[in-house]
């Protein structure tokens, strides 16, 4: 009987534990404000979203340069070889790529 006593005790503990837990990471979160976390994840997007507006326009003022001529391009299309090396390629390149059967991203 004690036997079961303590699997019982041990039992209880664990499931208390599990609950704690389960309460820290849900139930508690969701009544401390669930608005303000979905908002703190909104605000987030959007920034990364910012960031990553800047970062394409700051691309024209720094533009890549072509993996084959070398030469800046606009416009440069990423090329994987079979290597698995990536390339990018200027628009008058681009034919060449294709040539070497590359797979455009
Ligand atoms: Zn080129």
């Amino acid at each position: 009987m004690l036997g079961f006593a303590i699997a019982g005790i041990v039992l209880s503990a664990v499931l208390a534990a599990v609950i704690a837990i389960a309460r820290m990471r849900g139930g508690g979160s969701r009544r401390r404000g669930s608005g303000q976390g979905k908002v703190a994840v909104l605000a987030d997007h959007r920034k990364r979203k910012a960031s990553e507006r800047r970062n394409s326009e700051g691309a024209p003022s720094r533009p890549q340069k072509c993996s084959y001529c070398r030469k800046p391009a606009k416009r440069i299309t990423m090329y994987a070889e079979p290597s698995g090396t990536v390339v990018g390629v200027c628009p008058s390149c681009e034919p060449l790529a294709r040539e070497r059967d590359l797979m455009p991203l």
